[in-house]
């Protein structure tokens, strides 16, 4: 592959980008970081400067490239329209096809050769939770909750059959879904997982599928292309369930606040089914930033491996202003946003994943 082959179809894109810098004043990186170069404006300059020819892909343009965190943002408010993400995905590609990967990503994408999975986890340990049925439903997992965080799992389950829904789980048979390969430069392997992925699907008859991780669900419903296939984000599920009856959840006297994931609300734009099913079992209060737009957790694009700090600092941003409302938690529905909001807020503001918080109520009605 030669140099660039990826970002030289955005050469004449990246002209459109007229320097107003809307994009500056909502990107969480550079919020952070300071320098124009953390914006989607300094990162279209320079990356026009190494297409043209002008500066050498060096370390700093790495971490520059490495560290946005694919919020979408900058995407929404581009006057011109220039697809920000698609090339800031692109240089990303081509520098790691130039072998300029962050060793961190490196590592994660050795684990996925390896073991199917980021965390280098033995994929052997999700069998603890396959399911096998006579169903065209599947539960897909996501590696975030079943290696690091079972309680999710185990309460979106928990609502599944509350529920009377017949689903699936694949156990071991369910590799990584491909977003964090995606997003750090590494199509080809997200296509892999992806054509082992919907071959499984594929085997099992399946029709509907429902994730409870953010980052999956918009790359099971934005990337598989499956025809016939219905993808659906718990908050959906949950929703439609007790639009249709079949789950029945008292009000509680909770005062909870709710953050839109990037994967879910910008890029999916899914922001109703939280909200409805969050108004009937407890009373939402919205922080300042809500909906198109709310604030980035910080973790999404590989930043949460590649620069943890930065990852933690833009969190912190978020958790200060969830202290603002009269909200006793934050819900979210994404164990990646979860976690991070979590280590940011060092205990000051609950931070609960959606599926838990809604299984609880459940199993206390
Ligand atoms: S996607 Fe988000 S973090 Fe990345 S450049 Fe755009 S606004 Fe900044
Ligand atoms: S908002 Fe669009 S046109 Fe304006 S500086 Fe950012 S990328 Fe360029």
């Amino acid at each position: 592959m030669t140099e660039f082959q990826r970002l030289s179809k955005h050469r004449e894109p990246l002209e459109y980008c007229i320097r107003c810098g809307f994009c500056k004043a909502i990107c969480p990186a550079v919020s952070e970081l300071g320098w124009d170069s953390a914006s989607a404006r300094g990162r279209m300059t320079f990356i026009k400067a190494i297409l043209d020819g002008d500066i050498e892909v060096n370390e700093k343009a790495v971490e520059r490239l490495f560290q946005c965190t694919t919020c979408g943002d900058c995407k929404e408010r581009c006057p011109p329209g220039v697809k920000t993400l698609d090339i800031i995905e692109d240089a990303r590609a081509d520098i790691v096809d130039m072998g300029l990967s962050p060793k961190k990503h490196r590592i994660l994408r050795e684990r996925i050769d390896q073991f199917y999975n980021p965390y280098g986890a033995e994929m052997a340990d999700k069998n603890k939770f396959k399911r096998d049925a006579e169903a065209d439903t599947l539960y897909f997992m996501g590696c975030t909750a079943a290696f690091r965080r079972p309680e999710t799992v185990i309460a979106t389950m928990d609502i599944l059959d509350a529920a009377g829904v017949m689903y699936r789980v694949l156990g071991e048979d369910e590799w990584c879904c491909g977003s964090v390969m995606r997003r750090s430069g590494y199509p080809d392997v997200a296509e892999e997982l992806r054509d082992h992925n919907v071959n499984e699907f594929e085997k099992a008859g399946i029709k509907t599928i429902v994730a409870s991780c953010s980052g999956c669900y918009r790359t099971l419903k934005e990337e598989y292309e499956m025809e016939g296939v219905e993808v659906l984000d718990i908050t959906e599920l949950v929703d439609r369930l007790m639009e249709q009856g079949k789950l029945s959840i008292g009000k509680s006297e909770d005062f909870v606040t709710y953050h839109d994931p990037c994967h879910l609300g910008r890029h999916m734009k899914v922001f109703d089914s939280p909200r409805r099913v969050l108004n009937r079992i407890a009373t939402l209060v919205e922080m300042e930033h809500c909906r198109e737009n709310s604030l980035c957790c910080g973790a999404g694009g590989g930043v949460k491996s590649f620069d943890n700090d930065l990852a933690i600092n833009i969190a912190k941003k978020r958790v200060e202003e969830a202290k603002t409302t009269a909200a006793q938690m934050i819900i979210t529905p994404c164990p990646f946003c979860r976690t991070n909001l979590s280590d940011a807020a060092e205990g000051c503001i609950p931070v609960v994943d959606f599926a838990e918080y809604v299984a609880s109520k459940i199993r206390s009605n």
